[in-house]
């Protein structure tokens, strides 16, 4: 009689628990509904790698060694676990069975001790360093920390479940359940019926806790369980790659159809609004935010949460449905507010909210340098710059707000091609610096009837800024003396379109693309190599959504080939403990990290350090995004704090691979007021140093 109404209790809450949580999962897959369908190319094989690697091997987590072994035990216990809740299940509803694994039953609770009390371990742990370290990048609270309640009493209840049930057994002590049996052994004053009793207290925690988790996660950052593994899976596959607008609209469309960016939450994608959900708001994204460090207004965990909940909100509005269930324990609360009230006055009141202005500021939007650090420290994958520049889109395109200063600048780059507004006319002018080193143009080639095999993008910077000139002039020294064949356009050169691109204006973006590409295509351009990072990675990886493909390689990567070649041999000894910093464009954006590196370990002399910032965890210079060209208001200037960074490795020389990064280390030297004892220069420089030691000496700093 017990056991038959045992076995209907657990239905009839196993059931309940099932369809609240179906449909807590049901509304926001209606939510998430609401936003633009998602182009998807199905690269089946490269996705389910992401899968192996960031969601069985945590490998995303493991970077940080403390909190991805908690994880890791967290996530692999979990999983254990859930047999042994079955397990627990059985032993319950059908006394004296259990899971049919026949001989190698005794391992399997052996086995699943051992992880319980790990994970008990893992629990513990968790919980200091959330509330007893106080780790900054961890929120506090009931909620944040419920998880950890949740799962600390299920394995404290499958334990005691356990040690009941040998004493119920009479079994006091098995090698196959050290735990249990130590229970047991403790308990074993205990008379049977009491035994049973709390059997059945233990296995119904157990299965209440079970399902109220169940219930819970959808409805929490665990709904990161469920949408952490399809974010993974369909990740962009080329990092940090920005959507291609369409500017093509119907002659009907109706004008107030005709949107440009993200100005309404239901404007995202829908793989961007999943974001929101995979988030499992652990910080890791803000903790190495450049903005966020250095006191600006700005946190990409935030601005995911912060989307989230008005997404909860709007989607509660539009669609009726309550997001928090069971709904009668919630009524009246948050987004439950307005499923409650009639379709139209729900979504008039939620319409009074401007996305952009009362939920994400203007400045949050402004302060990001897109440099992708937090993507990349990001363990579900999230996406954060993607939303930042289709916001920021919006504002510049829809609403004309922009800062002065970046208007400026792309007025600039519209009516001169550079963001400074020199006359286009004398771009070319920075070759004269060295008339020794031949730099010739596509046309002065063609009309000698001779043929080039790279064309060299010198960039804005290289072209019109001073300190930059002497990088492109080194390149092209370098180049002439490999006998590497190449070109400049010269005074047909434009800019890239990358500043335009990141502040948010598209149209003038893609109107600078069309040209470079017409220009590229008329003198049949098949191999692009560049000193900017950022030329480099918008060729590379964005350019071929507007149909031009070349062959696009950085400075870098060249001269490293040429080394390997024999074509160029550092022979001068440079007599210096250099760092180098890593340009986000060419580091997390595209995982250019060797060569750089390689060609310092080959300039004999050299005294190679890391910063302890490095690689794909190096932290930004603060010039990219079109921030080169914007004041920093608030806080400390993001290139002093790395210059910091640099200086606590004591070195003579600062290097870098990009000119923005050269311009911002340069200016935090002098902040630093170290200009005169830490030189700063590109790694081609350092390298024609070393090239040309016997014909050439030069003040290195
Ligand atoms: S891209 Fe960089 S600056 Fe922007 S939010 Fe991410 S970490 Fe912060
Ligand atoms: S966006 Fe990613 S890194 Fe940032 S808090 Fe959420 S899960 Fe963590």
């Amino acid at each position: 009689m017990f056991i038959t109404i045992n076995w209907l209790l657990f239905l009839v809450v196993t059931l309940y628990g099932i369809y609240l949580f179906a449909r807590a999962v049901a509304t926001r897959v209606a939510f998430i509904r609401l936003g633009k369908k998602t182009e998807f190319d199905l690269a089946l094989k490269e996705r389910l790698k992401d899968i192996v690697t960031i969601v069985f091997g945590q490998s995303k987590l493991l970077k940080d060694k403390k909190s991805g072994i908690i994880h890791v035990l967290m996530f692999y216990g979990f999983i254990l676990v859930q047999f042994g809740a079955i397990d627990l299940f059985i032993k319950g509803l059908a006394p004296g069975k259990h899971l049919p694994f026949g001989p190698v039953y005794p391992a399997f609770t052996f086995f699943q001790e051992l992880v319980t009390l790990a994970v008990l371990v893992a629990v513990v742990w968790a919980f200091y360093r959330r509330y007893i370290e106080k780790l900054v990048r961890l929120k506090r609270g009931f909620y944040a920390g419920i998880v950890l309640l949740f799962i600390g009493t299920l394995m404290l209840t499958v334990l005691l479940s356990n040690g009941m049930l040998l004493l119920i057994d009479g079994t006091i002590s098995t090698a196959s359940q050290p735990v249990a049996s130590a229970i047991a052994f403790m308990f074993q004053w205990l008379p049977q019926t009491a035994a049973i009793t709390l059997f059945y207290i233990f296995w119904w925690i157990h299965t209440l806790t079970i399902l109220v988790f169940l219930v819970y996660i959808p409805q929490s950052k665990h709904a990161h369980l469920i949408a952490a593994p399809i974010n993974v899976f369909i990740s962009k596959r080329v990092p940090g790659k920005l959507e291609k607008l369409d500017f093509d609209f119907d002659e009907d469309t109706p004008e107030d159809e005709i949107a440009f960016g993200v100005g309404k939450v239901e404007d995202f994608e829908r793989r961007q609004m999943l974001d929101f959900y995979a988030c499992v708001e652990c910080g890791r994204c803000t903790s190495v935010c450049p903005a966020s460090t250095t006191g600006k207004v700005l946190s990409p965990m935030d601005i995911m949460i912060k989307l989230r909940d008005h997404l909860n909100e709007k989607g509660a509005a539009i669609t009726g449905k309550s997001p928090w269930v069971p709904a009668y324990a919630f009524s009246g609360k948050g987004p439950n507010k307005y499923a409650e009230m009639g379709r139209n006055e729900a979504v008039e009141q939620i319409s009074a909210i401007q996305m952009i202005g009362d939920v994400i500021s203007v400045e949050e939007l402004e302060n990001c340098t897109t440099c992708r650090n937090c993507e990349d420290a990001c363990p579900v994958m999230n996406e954060h710059v993607g939303h930042i520049i289709d916001m920021r889109r919006h504002l510049v395109m829809m609403e004309g707000r922009i800062d002065p200063e970046a208007q400026r600048a792309l007025t600039n780059i519209e009516r001169q091609g550079n963001p400074w507004g020199l006359s286009r006319k004398d771009r070319i002018k920075w070759r004269e610096l060295d008339e020794t080193v031949s730099i010739p143009t596509v046309k002065e080639l063609k009309k000698e009837g001779e043929t080039f095999e790279y064309l060299y993008w010198v960039s804005s910077m290289g072209a019109f800024d001073n300190r930059s000139q002497r990088i492109a002039i080194d390149f092209a020294k370098l180049m002439n003396e490999a006998g590497v064949k190449f070109a400049i356009l010269g005074n047909r050169e434009m800019n890239s379109g990358d500043t335009a691109r990141r502040l948010g204006n598209e149209f003038l973006f893609q109107e600078i693309a069309e040209k470079n590409i017409k220009e590229f295509e008329k003198n049949g351009v098949t191999k692009i190599v560049t000193i900017d990072p950022h030329a480099y990675n918008i060729f590379k990886n964005e350019y071929p959504d507007f149909g031009f493909e070349a062959e696009v390689v950085h400075h870098t990567q060249m001269l490293y080939d040429l080394i390997k070649e024999g074509r160029l041999t550092p022979k001068g000894r440079i007599e210096e403990r250099i760092t180098y910093h890593d340009s986000c464009y060419l580091g997390r954006y595209n995982d250019v990290y060797d060569p750089p590196r390689a060609i310092l370990e080959a300039i004999p002399g050299l005294e190679v350090v890391e910063m302890k910032r490095t690689r794909d965890n190096a932290m930004c210079c603060g010039a990219g995004g079109g921030l080169m060209w914007m004041e920093e208001t608030t806080g400390q200037r993001i290139n002093v704090a790395r210059t910091e960074q640099a200086i606590e490795v004591n070195p003579s020389m600062i290097s870098t691979a990009c000119p923005f990064c050269l311009t911002m280390i340069a200016d935090g030297t002098k902040a630093k007021e170290v200009e005169n004892d830490i030189g700063t220069l590109d790694v081609a420089e350092i390298l024609a140093l070393s090239v040309f030691a016997e014909t050439e000496k030069r003040n290195v700093s």
